[in-house]
């Protein structure tokens, strides 16, 4: 199915949701960054899988064929989706922090790791040991390739690996990846791109950008949840120990008891030990091929909804954006803020119980990254809201937010709203 704009329609655009005042509303679902609804034909094709899962690899039978060519063609649908080399590999992974932790065990002895300190979480804690360094993240994206440089250049002898996010799932903002990455290679580094928040937004090229290896999650990119991928160089990957060890790694086991041989595989099998989820990886390749299919009208959809959001949003007193550089950047549909006078967590629990508007509040699991950009926006705290759009968005959905932060506003806090279990509830 598709929208009348032209995007992939989502299975969620009919729902409504209770409101603390009596009646339902056409729920808004303006949290796409945190988990995007799945669309209706990866809802229809996974509907029509459900029957025909069976276990990949092992199996003889009819259905245990159908689920392996599925599966395996995911690989070659991933490795389309980001443009990656044809040397490159695939491994299947639960989600984007799945696949940083599997690069971080498979990197080489004494590989030194630089990383901004604003990252998310997911890229920003895999990496251990002496080697790391975290680096505070410039208000330039001149700046920000200059202090990668200098980072890289101070690092010992060795294996590199520069880690970087496509778009900060704080503020939306791209980062210059493809001149980080040339930066990079001219210090003999690869660099790994946090994909979560770029890929559901624009078309990735791995050969494009240079990029060594990329992470993402199925849950960001309009499929369900529990597939992710790791996509990138071999070499390393095909070198570490499995990252799980068990059935489906391993080629061959010989001997018994303490005289145990193991022989595992060198393909990405390696590291997808245990019955994969079959369904979760069909449901991210279908999703794929959907954006795939459809980028110009995903991007232009996305222009018009996020320039009318940052319109409203300037227009409210006492509300200011999150950025993470000076000048204005490309940018994808997420926007955080806060509200002067306006706790983060109350503000969301209003906007979903009186208004049926979903967002987050938090600090994003960046938490270095969102406590000093509310500093240098003018606030305190360590908290904010964040909007984020997607394939569900409509322009009904922003303007009934922005009129809803108006109303707050201009009402001022008088919801009698009392906080349980650490969340405000009316
Ligand atoms: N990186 C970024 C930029 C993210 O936004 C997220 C999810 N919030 C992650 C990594 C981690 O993704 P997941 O929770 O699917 O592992």
């Amino acid at each position: 199915t598709v929208a009348p704009q032209g995007i992939p329609a989502v299975a969620g655009a009919g729902l409504s949701v209770p409101l603390v005042t009596g009646g339902e509303i056409g729920y808004a679902n303006l949290d796409h960054a945190a988990s995007a609804p799945c669309l209706d034909a990866v809802r229809r094709a996974v509907d029509e899988f459900l029957p025909w899962y069976a276990s990949v690899h092992r199996g003889a039978g009819f259905a245990s064929q159908v689920s392996t060519r599925l599966y395996e063609r995911t690989r070659d649908i991933l490795r389309r989706f980001v443009d990656a080399r044809a040397t490159d590999t695939v491994v299947f992974t639960r989600n984007t922090t799945d696949s940083f932790n599997l690069l971080a065990r498979s990197l080489p002895r004494h590989t030194s790791v630089v990383v901004f300190d604003t990252e998310h979480h997911a890229a920003l804690l895999p990496w251990r040991g002496p080697n790391v360094r975290r680096i505070p993240a410039p208000r330039t994206r001149l700046a920000a390739v200059s202090a990668v440089d200098e980072a890289l250049a101070e690092c010992p002898q060795g294996p590199r690996l520069v880690v970087v996010t496509g778009a900060s799932n704080v503020t939306g903002e791209l980062l210059p990846v493809a001149e980080i990455a040339a930066v990079a290679r001219r210090h003999g580094a690869r660099i790994a791109l946090d994909a979560a928040q770029l890929a559901p937004h624009r078309r990735i090229s791995l050969r494009e950008l240079d990029v060594d290896y990329v992470a993402l999650s199925g849950h960001k990119l309009y499929a369900p949840f529990g597939a992710g991928a790791l996509i990138g160089r071999a070499d390393w990957l095909r070198a570490a120990q499995p990252y799980l060890a068990g059935g489906g790694a391993t080629k061959l086991v010989t001997g018994e008891a303490d005289e145990l041989a193991v022989v595992w595989n060198d393909g990405p099998e390696r590291h997808e030990a245990g019955s994969p989820n079959t369904v979760g990886v069909y449901a991210l390749g279908v999703a794929c091929e959907q954006l795939a299919a459809h980028w110009d009208a995903v991007g232009a959809h996305e222009e018009i909804l996020l320039s009318r959001l940052r319109k409203g949003l300037a227009a409210i007193p006492g509300c200011a954006e999150l950025r993470l550089f000076d000048a204005p950047v490309d940018r994808v549909g997420t926007v955080s803020f806060v509200v002067d006078g306006f706790e983060p967590g109350w503000l969301a629990a209003v906007l979903s119980a009186e208004y049926g508007i979903g967002v987050r509040d938090g600090a994003f699991c960046a938490h270095v990254a969102t406590k000093r950009l509310i500093g240098v926006a003018g606030g305190a705290g360590r908290q904010a809201v964040r909007v984020s759009l997607g394939l569900g968005s409509t322009t009904e959905h922003v303007d009934r937010l922005v009129l809803a932060l108006r109303q707050i506003v201009a009402r001022g806090a008088r919801w009698e709203y009392t906080k349980q279990d650490g969340r405000w509830a009316p």
